[in-house]
């Protein structure tokens, strides 16, 4: 008996129980997909479908060398001289496909939207897992402050499609631009390294190497270090303050509430200006629900010759039915059949089998007993599947040429010419 790798799970057709976490089926999965799509294509965003496998240098360079997903989390395949790595995330893939395809010819912003799975070798817990899923949207493009408020606006009408938007907090922050950021890192490490004893290990190294991921520290001991610390604020340029200030008034005006977080940051070169994240209530260790932010550099580090402009974000979907879950909102459960046909003898289950095919071309969904079992056997199971009418046809329906319906919701039952059973069942009451 084989299992399911640790931190990758199945989707069933129901919900279930596994570690005190519901796993919900793919009737949960299809209407949260469709609602996402439903509302993102409501921004006028186009999908896109790119491969699991990428080149492993478009995820080092595209997601950067020193981030925990390129250091330790990438699953990586050798095959000849080429290294493949199963896709982290959805932006550099993405990012990849608009400079391959040259989608800036189609004309005009690309507002591109993405749903499916993504791999890192993380270690597995509730609401973590190796493979994961997301959705995100990228609007490449476009600098103007309106579209990294879009970008936000978009990610919290998700949000909002599922009644979430009061257990979620949105946190943006301005980066300002790559050289600004260098000179903060500096400032940020001259304030830090006399202290140098007090940091953990990780921050120690990270003083070094990128000192502004030790901004969002858990740490009461180094958030004590870093109240007085310089500030991000005062080292980006009037420009993208300004831009800034505009993000924000757009948000101001369609009513979205954030808090500025000055140390919410992301420690990658090609991250400009705006950075954001939502968290949702409740969710304990993994309350990051989304992030994204202003990628301005990113098409030039995985080898565009000029500057694309672009903001996006990513969502995980698994974090999203953690959230639903801890709100206590209702999903589809298991999809019913419409109808089943119950036949009983060799002639009926002929003609059954037959009839099962029109409902089906007609647009009904029709489930046909495989087993010749008993009408009581056959019954029950109509019942399990939560059919919405039995059409119960035998030697006497047969010879009398009318099928026995019932309405499995209300209980009553009547009987239907077999020539009028198509149309009979168009309805959703039991026909009259
Ligand atoms: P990131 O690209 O790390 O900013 O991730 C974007 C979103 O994906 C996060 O806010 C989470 O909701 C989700 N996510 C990231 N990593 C995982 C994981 N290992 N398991 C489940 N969800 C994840």
């Amino acid at each position: 008996m084989y299992q399911s790798i640790p931190g990758t799970f199945d989707i069933l057709p129901h919900d279930y129980e596994h570690g005190g976490v519901t796993f919900y089926g793919t009737p949960a999965w299809r209407e949260v997909e469709s609602r996402v799509r439903g509302v993102l294509q409501g921004f006028g965003a186009e999908e896109i479908r790119t491969p699991s496998l990428e080149p492993v240098e478009l995820v080092a360079r595209g997601v950067g060398q020193g981030t925990d997903i390129v250091q330790k989390e990438m699953f990586t395949i050798e095959r000849g001289d080429a290294t493949f790595v199963l896709r982290p995330e959805v932006t550099a893939p993405v990012m990849r496909a608009f400079l391959q395809h040259r989608l800036e010819q189609r004309g005009g912003t690309q507002r591109l939207y993405y749903i499916g799975p993504c791999y890192r070798a993380e270690r597995p817990q509730r609401g973590r897992y190796r493979q994961f899923h997301q959705f995100g949207l990228e609007i490449i493009g476009a600098d103007d402050p309106s579209a990294d408020a879009e970008c936000i606006a978009a990610m919290m009408a998700v949000y909002a499609a599922f009644g979430l938007t009061d257990r979620t907090r949105l946190r943006i922050n301005s980066l300002g631009e790559p050289e600004s950021r260098q000179r903060f890192a500096e400032a940020l490490r001259e304030h830090l390294a006399p202290h140098a004893d007090q940091l953990s290990e990780t921050s120690r190294r990270r003083l070094d190497s990128n000192p502004l991921r030790i901004l969002d520290t858990k740490s009461e001991q180094e958030r004590a270090l870093l109240a007085d610390a310089p500030s991000l604020a005062t080292f980006i340029s009037e420009e993208s303050r300004q831009h800034y200030a505009s993000v924000k008034l757009l948000l101001d005006g369609a009513g979205i509430v954030y808090q500025e977080d000055p140390l919410l940051v992301r420690g990658l070169d090609y991250y400009t200006r705006t950075a954001f994240e939502l968290e949702g209530d409740g969710l304990g260790a993994q309350a990051a629900l989304a992030g994204g932010g202003r990628y301005d550099g990113l098409a030039e580090a995985v080898g565009s010759k000029s500057t694309v402009p672009a903001v996006g974000f990513a969502a995980g979907i698994e974090r999203l039915f953690l959230a639903l879950a801890a709100a206590e909102a209702p999903l589809p459960q298991e999809s019913a059949p419409d109808v089943f046909l119950v036949a009983l003898g060799e002639e009926a289950r002929a003609w059954a089998f037959k009839q099962a095919q029109e409902l089906r071309m007609a647009g009904r969904s029709v489930v046909f007993d495989l087993g010749a079992r008993s009408m009581k056997a056959q019954m029950k199971e109509a019942n399990r599947k939560g059919a919405r009418f039995a059409v119960i046809v035998g030697e006497d329906e047969l010879a009398s040429g009318q099928a026995q319906v019932r309405d499995l919701t209300k209980g009553d039952q009547r009987s239907v010419p077999l020539s009028e059973l198509n149309a009979a069942l168009q309805g959703t009451g039991l026909p009259a």
